[in-house]
């Protein structure tokens, strides 16, 4: 190390010779206390030995560099003269704090040492300088406890022999007959002091060392050690922080909040961290440490309630919040400490907060002009939104569940928002019971396009298997329904009616919550809330100007469209959803799935015979059937979405998700099919496939079965020209799914091209249409230049394109998925954020070449990555024009496409 590299930096006194943008160098928490004192903080003096000391430590065998003595001493002094008190000195003495402080935090995982200076002599200093022997010794019992732990290393690492310096603590108070430490006297905490150093003095062959340098630089060395102590490595390696960063340390004045009735401690918050609410907000105790408040052994007061008690602190707490938040332009944590009516700013920190303080902070300090409406839109995590759209748990309701032990597992949280109802195992059961007036949460160990109606009856749907783009997962985001997949720890048993979690079992009917946000499944009921926006926003409950939340949620939204360039469409099959979406601001749908109306009301039956006809004849009086039924959908969605484009993808799913599975359905269906029951049987069993995901599905139905195409252009125009008829605009785009090939398209555009010029003359009408394409197999992205040739548009399906070009089952591989998560081999579950290096890297080649021939083709993102804010920022990178979710995501994928395009300005 060059020696004129500055080793240490003082702070105290109103001076600081380090600042905020100092991290790398002094650390997260160094950096704060310079940049506080900086700015008028009253803030304990002290000093920050920057990382680099760390970095040449590790580099020099445990050696410091020259000079770091020297500098310590220097620093040492500054402290004493700002205080008036000398280290080690017994009539006045300095005490310090020991911290780390890497650049990111890392809270808990390295050491810190307290009270450090005190001896047989500094401790009667103490007692002179307080008047509260008590206090003292409790100071000095403390401070060779958590000394000789983390310094000495003499703890023990048997965890049966438990700590031996609490035995000696619980030994004391069962000689006084005692239960609480509080209620041992000076004397008795003077002879735990000596039976703490006597140990010591067993355990380490050697005195505890008295000498406050001795400690010092014991407490230095240890603290430095501590930044590659085995928790502390885990703790990088699970947040990517590099092993080579190191930590400051940060020696520091103690103050105590414990010295009688003219201290305390608390913390406080510029903000109301729950709603946003510009009100001093935060707690605190009288006479008591930091960690008192924490541990929640003695219940803190409201802040508000410090006035009455301390005055002038009060004030002065109020206006170093003031200072904090106008200068960090954020809401701030504070953390505090009085001394004998003295205020000390211990720490402060962009506050944490709920999703509803997010946005009204954000919206409110545009309002008071601290920050821009770009700023505003940055602050936001997109997924925040969701505690605004969706119903959320009463907070106590459910801590309450926790402290009760009521939480059960853990699954994946695949659709946001609380349900709670009683347990049904089948969807006929959802529907029933919902009809008789109970909420109901639907488990089972997976779901099938069977359930739907079952899903649509549910508050919440719970699996047992499957990922984020499972059929539960994506249907139920599709509806707006809370739902926890692939939990895998439950056991359902379907013939029993039981789902098992462990040991416990829980019987149909029996209350469960599910929180979709979090993927907790707790037992028993949870008071839950509805969402203010999406009441207002559907006309009920409150008008638009009576609801704040209502108000914030519109300014903001109103701001993301001022600035981003995606396009934002929804992922939906039925016009209530679609209104929903349209209310939320989509622009058009990006993916209708048709099969999904096949499954309601009666279709079902038409569907079967269509699939298990023995030719073209049978299949096409199916068909006939179906026709009317998806006319009138697709009329509902086009007249919904009047205006804006509305993506309808032609049948895509494995035949045989369709086919009946319980042999009473064969036999009514060969009743109304009028064939024998053991042909249909038969006919059932030919369809059943290996791989159904990579069967026959997709654009291969359409090729097999080209009246099926037909049909569904027919559905598609003939809505569309009766509502253009009425004066109505629809605009369908027709899509052709799973295409690997030019030619697939090409046969599937023939037959929606005749269909879509027959239907307009024999209705004398002209529609707007455009016939295009699903993106979803790598070979597709690889000859997208000549499916461009055939398509109007491109629309990325990259639940399939994820799962061909990672080959991996989208069914199955929550099983594994989750490992190579936490071990790092994959960044994140690719199911839910886009895979940028590979399936984004086909993505890149589709549209280089897809544009290369059709310089107007439209692209969009349709896949459940069009929800997710990093995938959602990924695709305004690539250029794409919009990307599609579910509507409840509406509103998140557009501040997410905001946030891209300020990012990509910055
Ligand atoms: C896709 O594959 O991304 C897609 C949207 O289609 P589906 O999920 O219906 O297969
Ligand atoms: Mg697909």
């Amino acid at each position: 190390m060059p020696r004129k590299k500055k080793l240490v930096y003082f702070f105290g006194g109103g001076k600081a010779e380090g600042r905020a943008t100092m991290r790398e160098l002094l650390g997260g928490k160094g950096a704060g206390l310079h940049e506080m004192t900086r700015i008028g903080v009253p803030v304990p003096p002290g000093f920050t030995i920057t990382t680099d000391v760390c970095s040449y430590y590790y580099g020099h065998h445990r050696q410091y560099p020259k000079g770091l003595e020297s500098a310590v001493v220097a620093g040492l002094a500054r402290v004493e003269k700002v205080l008036g008190r000398k280290f080690g000195n017994p009539e006045n003495p300095l005490l310090v704090s020991v911290r780390s402080g890497a650049r990111e935090s890392m809270p808990g995982m390295m050491d810190t040492v307290l009270n450090l200076g005190l001896n047989d002599q500094t401790v009667q200093g103490l007692i002179r300088r307080t008047g509260n022997p008590r206090f003292a010794y409790d100071s000095y019992r403390r401070f060779i406890q958590m000394y000789a732990d983390v310094v000495l290393g003499l703890n023990s690492k048997e965890k049966a022999e438990g700590d031996p310096f609490e035995v000696i603590l619980e030994q004391k108070k069962h000689d006084r007959g005692v239960r609480f430490d509080t209620e041992l006297d000076a004397k008795d905490l003077e002879s735990v002091t000596n039976a703490f150093k006597e140990l010591v003095k067993v355990r380490s062959g050697k005195e505890f060392p008295s000498d406050p340098h001795t400690q010092l630089w014991g407490a230095i060395g240890a603290v430095f050690g501590s930044w590659n102590n085995d928790r502390a490595v885990a703790y990088r390696d699970l947040y990517h922080i590099p092993h080579a960063w190191g930590t400051a340390v940060n020696v520091q004045a103690m103050v105590f909040g414990n010295l009688g009735e003219k201290c305390a401690t608390g913390v406080a918050f510029t903000r109301n961290p729950s709603t946003g609410e510009k009100s001093f907000y935060g707690e605190f105790l009288v006479n008591a440490q930091g960690e008192d408040v924490v541990a929640g052994i003695r219940t803190p007061r409201p802040i508000i309630e410090l006035k009455t008690v301390m005055p002038k602190p009060f004030r002065e707490l109020q206006r170093v919040c003031k200072i904090l938040e106008a200068h960090y332009e954020e809401m701030q944590d504070i953390e505090f400490t009085v001394e004998e009516d003295k205020l000390w700013t211990l720490q402060t920190r962009n506050g944490k907060r709920t999703g509803f303080a997010a946005v009204r902070i954000a919206v409110d300090m545009v309002g008071e002009r601290i920050i821009s409406k770009k700023e505003a839109l940055l602050r936001i995590e997109p997924d925040h939104l969701n505690q605004l759209l969706r119903p959320i748990f009463d907070d106590k309701d459910k801590e309450q569940a926790a402290k009760e032990g009521r939480v059960l597992a853990r699954g994946l949280p695949a659709g946001p928002g609380a349900a709670t109802g009683r347990i049904v195992f089948h969807a006929e059961d959802a529907v029933t019971w919902k009809k008789s007036g109970e909420r109901v949460v639907l488990c089972r160990t997976e779901t099938s396009p069977d359930d739907i109606r079952g899903m649509e009856a549910s508050e919440g749907i719970l699996t047992a298997r499957g990922g984020m783009t499972s059929h539960a997962a994506l249907v139920a985001r599709q509806m707006g329904k809370v739902c926890v997949a692939g939990c895998e720890v439950l056991n359902i048993d379907y013939t029993a009616r039981t789902l098992r979690v462990g040991e416990l079992v829980l019987k149909e009917g029996d209350w469960i919550s599910v929180d979709g946000s979090t993927g907790e499944v707790i037992q028993g009921q949870i008071r839950t809330l509805p969402s203010e926006v999406l009441q207002v926003l559907l006309g009920g409950a409150q008008a638009p100007s009576k609801s704040n939340v209502f108000q914030q949620y519109a300014r903001l939204m109103k701001w993301a469209d001022e600035v981003r360039r995606l396009g934002v469409r929804t992922n939906t099959d039925q016009p209530d959803q679609a209104r929903v979406a349209k209310l939320f601001g989509a622009e058009g749908i990006g993916l209708c799935r048709t099969e999904h109306m096949f499954f309601q009301g009666d279709r079902i039956q038409a569907v079967r015979e269509m699939i298990l006809a023995e030719d073209e004849a049978g299949r096409r009086r199916a068909l006939a059937k179906l026709l009317p039924m998806q006319k009138e959908d697709f009329k509902g969605i086009l007249d919904i979405m009047d205006g804006l484009p509305v993506t309808i993808r032609t049948l895509d799913p494995p035949l045989h998700e369709f086919l009946p599975h319980r042999d009473a359905e064969i036999i009514e269906l060969a009743q109304v099919m009028a064939v024998p029951v053991d042909r249909l049987r038969n006919k059932v069993k030919v369809l059943q496939e290996f791989n159904p995901m990579l069967g026959h599905r997709g654009c291969r139905l359409g090729i097999s079965y080209p009246e099926i195409t037909e049909m569904q252009a027919r559905a598609i125009f003939e809505a569309a020209c009766e509502l253009r008829r009425g004066g109505r605009n629809p605009f369908p785009e027709v899509m052709i799914p799973l295409v690997g090939s030019r030619g697939e398209l090409v046969a599937q555009r023939k037959i929606v091209e005749q269909v879509a010029r027959e239907t307009m003359a024999s209705y004398g009408v002209k529609l707007r249409y455009l016939i295009g394409t699903m993106i979803e197999l790598p070979r597709a992205c690889l000859l997208a230049d000549e499916i461009a040739e055939q398509a109007d548009f491109f629309s990325f399906g990259t639940n399939d394109l994820t799962q061909t070009c990672l080959g991996l089952s989208r069914d199955d591989a929550g099983k594994f998925l989750p490992t190579y998560v936490l071990d790092g081999l994959l960044p994140e579950d690719p199911f839910v954020s886009l895979d940028r290096e590979g399936v984004g890297q086909l993505m890149r080649i589709a549209i280089t070449k897809g544009r290369k021939v059709h310089g107007q083709l439209e692209i969009g993102i349709c896949g459940e990555h069009g929800g997710d804010p990093k995938s959602v920022s990924f695709c305004h990178e690539i250029g794409l024009d919009y990307v599609s979710c579910s509507p409840f995501r509406v509103p998140i994928a557009k501040l997410a496409a905001a946030q891209a395009a300020l990012r990509k300005i910055r």
